[in-house]
């Protein structure tokens, strides 16, 4: 099991982590949890995001500690029709991030579940064939909001309405690319809105997708310096879920300067 690696982090400086994220504090924590890899992926949803970006990498520079660190990004989909990013080949080249995990964040206007599904799906193997993308993030991940009364999600408390094919088709995407799969805990395993029958499929889902050949990654996802060692929470359903250690992604390390 590998429970010393986190290949999901925010940072304070973008504001969608919160002020205990800051990148010292980070770094000591995953320091004193004893991992051994982890990868800074911060949100790069469009240029106001470049300044916060910049700070980031600035603040990496001279880091001699013993943690491996690969210098990363999280991006989502840009265009829900066209199925692209938030940044293309030249951002991507010019923040000089060496490990872009990305992923849809949303429902994209579709409210039937079916068409819901289908969307994800689409936008999934799109992220997936992306030559950009290392990880696709959080498969079936919603927001809160979704999840509570009115909001577009409330039906899905398991994932009997996915279609195998659509489980066949990821996996044979994500291993022809070689993208991997991220097994995320705090957007999943502890969000208060996923229910134990959802989290029973999941696992089921994890499975198949290992028999399938897939690679994944052990992802925290914090938001708050407390979520950190929850990365070790989806290592573990990684390997309840049979996933061997040499199918989990653990990236070069960046040169910091
Ligand atoms: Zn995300
Ligand atoms: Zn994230």
């Amino acid at each position: 099991m590998r429970d010393d690696i986190d290949l999901h982090l925010h940072t304070a400086a973008v504001g969608c982590a919160n002020e205990t994220m800051a990148l010292s504090a980070l770094l000591e924590r995953c320091e004193a949890l004893q991992y051994t890899h982890i990868a800074i992926t911060d949100h790069y949803n469009g240029p106001h995001h470049a300044a916060p970006q910049r700070q980031i990498r600035e603040d990496l520079e001279g880091y001699d500690g013993p943690l491996g660190i690969t210098w990363g990004v999280e991006l989502t989909v840009a265009d829900a029709e066209a199925g692209t990013l938030t940044a293309h080949e030249d951002i991507v080249e010019q923040f000089g991030w060496e490990f872009v995990i990305a992923g849809p964040h949303g429902r994209y206007g579709e409210t039937d579940p079916d068409a819901i599904i289908a969307t994800q799906h689409r936008l999934m193997l799109a992220t997936v064939h992306n030559p950009l993308v290392d990880a696709l993030v959080h498969p079936w991940w919603f927001s809160r909001r979704e999840f509570e009364a009115g909001g577009g999600m409330t039906w899905f408390t398991d994932m009997s309405r996915i279609p195998e094919s659509h489980v066949e088709e990821l996996a044979e995407a994500a291993v022809e690319t070689g993208t991997a799969i991220e097994m995320n805990a705090s957007a999943i395993l502890t969000a208060p809105m996923f229910t134990r029958s959802f989290l029973e499929d999941y696992q089921n889902y994890i499975s198949r997708l290992n028999e399938l050949g897939v690679s994944f990654t052990v992802a925290s996802d914090a938001h708050d310096i407390s979520a950190i060692e929850e990365a070790k929470l989806a290592a573990k359903f990684l390997a309840d879920a049979g996933v061997p250690d040499e199918r989990i992604v653990v990236p070069p390390a960046s040169d910091l300067g």
